[in-house]
């Protein structure tokens, strides 16, 4: 049996939706990558005794508790106080965090507020961890069951102390044997045509399947049990790797650092040295933002319907042959940028079209690479950044199989 974790995030904020919970979302990650079962989610306003009570019952049920927020120097701040309470403990005066809080000012040149006192009162015997990022220092104490970290909750400074202070001890508290999760990243496909397509694949008992879909990607997930034999995992991942085909761009994982669609682009064109071009036009430059920070990307153009393109480039092209049209403006880029590939997105229509949601939209993308032409077209509905979104991504996701080599014989033009 795994180690049970539960988090605590703290705050009225929180309760009432002004601030999303993106802290309980990083741990229960962190927890469950780590080989915790996460059982439990609680929210709590600025209330000292539903904290108490809480604190209580979690003593009792849980192995581990991460609580975030509540720290901090304001009236608001009952972290310290719920726990005292909560366990039967005084509240001490720490002499090294208020040297530290003191510093933290000092460093910046400013004068400390006298109500920062109060963060360096921790409950008794608990474990100070220091917070060298902010002003709050965290504390982990053990009480019943449970071992309870506190951290700010300020989300910088609650990742630094759970990195660096927190994680590292975890592993010699508790017995851990974590599980392997590894993603299958997809577009270009749905969830529903992934199952269809993985539907024969003999899948072992104790492995759990399961999809998260979003706009920009679709991510088929394989959860293996502790000590699952290593060979086997490569082979299975790979048998779905295989059966889903040119619409895998990335696995996760298995021991590769991954990102989304735009990572592995970045990631392909630094390794081979290559530069690029854009041209684009429904995704409105998203296409140029996705690779923005990348020294590779050398020009980049929008403009927001093919006339208005036709008109700057003195081009005689027309929306009556979309794929030509993409390529005439591939080749006059490419003459005049001086980088190896050219990716032209183009769409056929006017711009009030485009933003016009019950319209439907032809998409066209060209890329000129290694000599030749390659394309790729879609049409698509919905509102206008949906639109936007798919029509950078085709364009991008028509380089990234270049670059992986996956980009088929029906590509060419
Ligand atoms: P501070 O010293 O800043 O007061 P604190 O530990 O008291 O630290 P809070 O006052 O609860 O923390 O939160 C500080 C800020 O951190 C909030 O305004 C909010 O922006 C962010 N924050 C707090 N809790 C969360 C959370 N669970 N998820 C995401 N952000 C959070
Ligand atoms: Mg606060």
């Amino acid at each position: 049996m795994n180690p049970t974790l539960e988090i605590f995030s703290q705050g009225e904020e929180i309760v009432t939706g002004h601030t999303v919970d993106t802290n309980a979302a990083w741990l229960s990650q962190q927890a469950v990558a780590l080989g915790f079962t996460v059982t439990r989610h609680t929210a709590v306003g600025d209330k000292l005794d539903d904290l108490v009570v809480l604190l209580k019952e979690i003593s009792l049920r849980a192995d581990c508790c991460i609580c975030t927020g509540g720290l901090g120097p304001t009236s608001d701040d009952l972290t310290a106080t719920a726990v005292a309470e909560a366990f039967g403990l005084v509240l001490e005066f720490d002499v090294v965090a208020f040297a530290h809080i003191q510093q933290f000012f000092m460093t910046r040149n400013r004068l400390m507020p006298e109500s920062n006192r109060k963060q360096a009162m921790l409950p008794k015997g608990a474990e100070r961890l220091d917070n060298e990022w902010g002003t709050a220092p965290g504390f982990a104490v053990h009480y019943q069951r449970c071992w309870f970290v506190f951290l700010p909750g300020v989300p910088s400074e609650m990742r630094a102390i759970f990195l660096e202070k927190v994680r590292p001890t975890l592993a010699t508290r508790f017995t851990l044997r974590p599980s392997t999760l590894v993603s299958i990243k997809t577009f270009g496909i749905g969830e529903s045509d992934i199952q269809q397509r993985i539907g024969g694949i003999a899948i072992p008992a104790q492995v759990q399947l399961g999809f998260r879909a979003s706009l920009n990607e679709v991510q088929t997930k394989l959860l293996f049990p502790p000590n699952y034999p290593g060979a086997e995992m490569r082979l299975l991942v790979a048998e779905f790797a295989d059966i889903l085909g040119d619409v895998v761009f990335a696995v996760d994982g298995l021991g590769e650092v991954t990102g989304d669609l735009a990572f592995t682009v970045d990631q392909l064109m630094q390794a081979g040295k290559h530069t690029l071009a854009v041209v684009e036009t429904a995704s409105q430059g998203l296409l140029a933002g996705l690779c923005v920070g990348s020294a590779w990307l050398l020009e980049t153009r929008y403009e927001c319907s093919l006339a208005r393109l036709a008109q700057k480039l003195a081009l005689a092209i027309s929306a009556d042959d979309l794929l030509e049209a993409a390529k005439a403006v591939a080749l006059a880029t490419r003459h005049g940028s001086g980088a190896d590939f050219v990716l032209v997105q183009l769409y056929a229509g006017d711009f009030p079209a485009l933003l016009d949601k019950g319209k439907l939209i032809d998409l066209q993308t060209v890329l000129l690479a290694g000599g030749r032409c390659y394309q790729a077209k879609r049409s698509i509905a919905g509102l206008p950044q949906r639109k936007q979104n798919q029509a950078a991504l085709l364009a991008l996701d028509l380089l990234r199989r270049y670059l992986q080599g996956s980009v088929s014989d029906a590509h060419l033009c």
